[in-house]
């Protein structure tokens, strides 16, 4: 429940439909991609063909859900969305399989964390649109052939690399999600804030986009909250002051810090003198659970250049202490 978690929450999934852009022209940024998959798709719409399995990695927030839903729109097709984790066993797989139709598009969130007879499944599907349903159990047991319709894969994942090869290599097209500038942010910002009516300055946007770690499900986020503040507290027109103010009471800084975040960098500097500190000791100091410090805080802070992992443990950039408004210790010398 951060305000600038990159995962989306209950609040965000109703507004989220009515902001994701609904076709490559709209979409924002992620030029490579773009036009990688521009070519894809109209290559297969101009054979008549259903379009290559396409892989999307990249973190969450970023876009790949939305990708996948103009992905069928471009080709006209129908779109069935799961994820990894909804499907426990290979049968749940065989029912969504046999039950596509030709061309449909099946979205499959968080893809590296399917189940292993799962993804066995997976791979026969894509190659040869076919699977073998196993019924019965033990000596008795045999394997039924169910021929698919071609349908077209789109696969998510946070990192590529957490695929087994032999199922990264079934997509005809992988394409890597990046981190959005603040400039393609403030496009997003502006285009959520057109649809949301609400009246925004250039400069508001601005501020909003220069705290969303560069990924427009925080920034849409963050601009509702904005909102909320402007309406309540301001006229109702989000400036750049009125953006900066209201972050404030929700404890998001500058460059899209939070209170976790702050009070990581905090302890690392007063209590340890920028380190190297271990992960650990740190994490007491801070009164957190080791992986909270390790797999909510650290990735932005590191990200951002004010952190550093090193073998000897945890330090600080100078980066670090200038935003925080602190001087670092004389260093002894001779
Ligand atoms: P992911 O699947 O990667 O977690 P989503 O596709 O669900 O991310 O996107 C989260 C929100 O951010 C959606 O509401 C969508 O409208 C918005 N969004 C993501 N990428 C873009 C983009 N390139 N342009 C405009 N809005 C975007």
């Amino acid at each position: 429940d951060r305000v600038v978690s990159g995962a989306a929450d209950g609040d965000d999934q109703a507004v989220e439909a009515a902001l994701r852009p609904k076709d490559l022209g709209e979409f924002v940024g992620q030029e490579r991609v773009r036009e990688q998959l521009d070519l894809v798709l109209r290559a297969a719409r101009g054979r008549g063909a259903t379009a290559d399995h396409v892989l999307l990695s990249g973190a969450p927030g970023l876009g790949k859900t939305t990708l996948s839903m103009i992905i069928a729109a471009e080709m006209g097709a129908p779109i069935r969305i799961t994820s990894g984790p909804a499907i426990q066993h290979a049968g749940d797989l065989a029912a969504i399989l046999s039950s596509l139709t030709e061309g449909e598009v099946l979205f499959l969130d968080e893809i590296h964390r399917m189940s292993r007879p799962a993804e066995e499944m997976l791979y026969m599907a894509m190659e040869d649109f076919r699977v073998d349903v196993v019924v019965g159990k033990g000596p008795g047991a045999t394997a039924i052939p169910l021929e698919l319709p071609p349908f077209t894969l789109v696969g998510a994942t946070t990192r590529a690399g957490l695929l087994p090869p032999p199922l990264r290599d079934r997509f005809g097209f992988t394409g890597h999600m990046e981190f959005y500038s603040p400039d393609e942010l403030q496009r997003v910002i502006n285009r959520s804030a057109r649809l949301l009516d609400v009246d925004i300055a250039a400069d508001g946007a601005a501020e909003i986009a220069g705290r969303s770690r560069g990924t427009p499900r925080i920034a849409n986020r963050l601009l509702r909250r904005v909102r909320d503040y402007a309406q309540v507290k301001a006229d109702g027109v989000i400036t750049g002051q009125v953006a900066a103010q209201a972050l404030e009471v929700y404890e998001v800084d500058g460059r899209g810090l939070d209170r976790l975040d702050r009070a990581v960098l905090t302890a690392l500097l007063k209590l340890f003198g920028g380190g190297p500190v271990g992960l650990s000791t740190l994490a007491v100091a801070v009164g957190e659970e080791r992986e909270t410090v390790e797999e909510v805080a650290e990735p932005f802070l590191v990200r951002e250049g004010l952190l550093a992992r090193t073998p000897r443990g945890r330090v600080a950039t100078p980066a670090a202490w200038s935003h925080l408004g602190m001087v670092p210790p004389q260093q002894v010398t001779g």
